[in-house]
């Protein structure tokens, strides 16, 4: 009879980003709680005590900055907060609503400059089936 061994998984779990990179509050030109410069440095922090820890974005990722905007209108290289996440070493992304918000092309492109995958289950493109584009599952 085999044994079961018992493991733990610790699971570091980012949502809501919304294009906050720095804590940069645009409505009153002040800094805020958000941003994934403050989260480089809790995902440092864990994982010194976790190094094998999963980490997941749940999306809202890819708008809601004007930095985000500006990139999508402009086109220029990896959007930021992608660059972000394959330096920080992301396993794995869920596209939320908004990850639409720019259209499909735009999502695809984001998915291509990812260094880990996405994931989802009953997206589907009208007359094309489940999406798949790149390492979206
Ligand atoms: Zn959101």
């Amino acid at each position: 009879m085999e044994h079961l061994q018992e493991t733990t998984c610790e699971i570091l779990v980012s949502s809501d980003i919304h294009g906050h990179i720095y804590p940069t509050d645009y409505r009153s030109a002040g800094e805020c709680q958000l941003g994934l410069a403050k989260l480089a440095t809790l995902i440092g922090r864990e994982r010194l005590t976790h190094p094998e820890l999963l980490l997941l974005d749940n999306g809202d990722l890819i708008q809601g900055t004007p930095l985000s905007t500006y990139f999508v209108k402009n086109k220029q290289g990896v959007h930021p907060t992608i660059e972000v996440l394959n330096r920080l070493g992301y396993d794995a992304a869920v596209p939320g609503n908004h990850e639409f918000n720019y259209g499909l092309s735009t999502l695809y492109q984001v998915v291509e400059d990812s260094q880990f995958p996405w994931l989802s289950a009953g997206i589907t493109v009208k007359g094309a089936g489940n999406l798949r584009s790149g390492n979206l599952i």
